[in-house]
């Protein structure tokens, strides 16, 4: 079955989109999934921009709700920030990601897939705890921790002393730490300073509406395109364009420097049985 990140707003038996739950009720409402093993892990491949290559894979979660249905993480995951759920969550998250990359490159050999991404949310990076339990998932599955990327936002690095330790630590461990979401904060730029990057992830909003040539000489979007392109070159970074939906996107982007992308028109977020199939067609083409 096809599965759309977009997904399903939660809607109640009136039709009503879902209303302001309190974070605390839907925590509640968590910690039961939790223990009832409701939530599921899907991959969206990240692929080279000319679609001859899935290069690696981002872990997104799914709660299948027994009664709602496939619930998106926009639903659920500030309500797991502000009741600390989300400790638990990202740890099922990250062992589950580990477990299944190790296995891909068991079954497809080494050069199946060089990353697999996860996101990781600003109350994770605070946990004392997070970079053992990196450590851990990494030693029990056996994934190589080059192969493990992290992906952070500009407000959850933000976060001071702590935060700044444990993703230095992460680094130091092999470990690679994109930068998501890149454009969208206030000091991205800054940030490249103050933060050791492997990736950057040019945000989706740069990405929409890119292929339209408005007959301007100087197109934003493309312009802060061009320009996150040769900043990653100079600085030795890898880049992802998000939210490509279009072969004309796709051709754009490929134009002003970027070789990888992720988005609906390379491939869906899937089940870890799609990626299987995908990477047995690329081990056989
Ligand atoms: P994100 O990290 O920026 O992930 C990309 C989102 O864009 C995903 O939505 C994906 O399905 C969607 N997407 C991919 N390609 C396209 C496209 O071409 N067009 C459009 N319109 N959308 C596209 P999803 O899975 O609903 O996740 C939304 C956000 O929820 C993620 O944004 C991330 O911030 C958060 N999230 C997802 N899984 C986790 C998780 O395990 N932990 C944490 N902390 N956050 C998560
Ligand atoms: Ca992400
Ligand atoms: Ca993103
Ligand atoms: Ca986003």
């Amino acid at each position: 079955a096809k599965q759309r990140g977009k997904a399903c707003f939660v809607r109640y038996a009136d039709g009503m989109k879902e209303p302001v739950l309190a974070h605390m009720q839907l925590g509640g409402e968590l910690r039961r999934a939790l223990e009832n093993d409701e939530f599921r892990v899907v991959y969206q491949p990240i692929m080279r921009l000319d679609g001859t290559r899935m290069i690696g894979v981002e872990a997104l979660i799914r709660w299948h709700h027994p009664a709602r249905g496939e619930v998106g993480p926009a639903e659920f995951i500030p309500a797991a920030e502000s009741t600390g759920l989300i400790v638990p969550l990202g740890r099922f998250v990250l062992r589950e990601t580990c477990r299944q990359a190790a296995a891909w490159l068991a079954e497809f050999g080494p050069d199946a897939l060089e990353e697999a991404g996860l996101n990781v949310s600003a109350r994770q990076l605070h946990d004392p705890d997070f970079v053992a339990d990196v450590a851990g998932a990494l030693a029990d599955s056996g994934l190589p921790c080059e192969r493990l990327v992290l992906e952070v936002t500009e407000s959850a690095v933000l976060r001071g002393q702590q935060v700044s330790r444990a993703l230095f630590e992460l680094d130091r461990m092999g470990i690679r730490l994109a930068l998501d979401d890149f454009g969208t904060g206030e000091s991205s730029l800054s940030l490249l300073r103050a933060f050791p990057a492997a990736i950057i992830k040019l945000d989706k909003s740069f990405v929409d509406g890119i292929e339209i040539d408005d007959g301007r000489p100087a197109d934003a979007r493309q312009a802060v395109a061009r320009a996150v392109s040769q900043l990653a070159r100079a600085l030795g970074l890898d880049t992802v364009a998000e939210g490509v939906e279009s072969a004309e996107q796709a051709a754009v982007l490929r134009d002003l420097g970027y070789t990888v992308g992720q988005g609906f028109h390379l491939a869906e977020p899937m089940t870890a049985d799609g990626v299987s199939s995908l990477l047995a067609r690329q081990r056989s083409a």
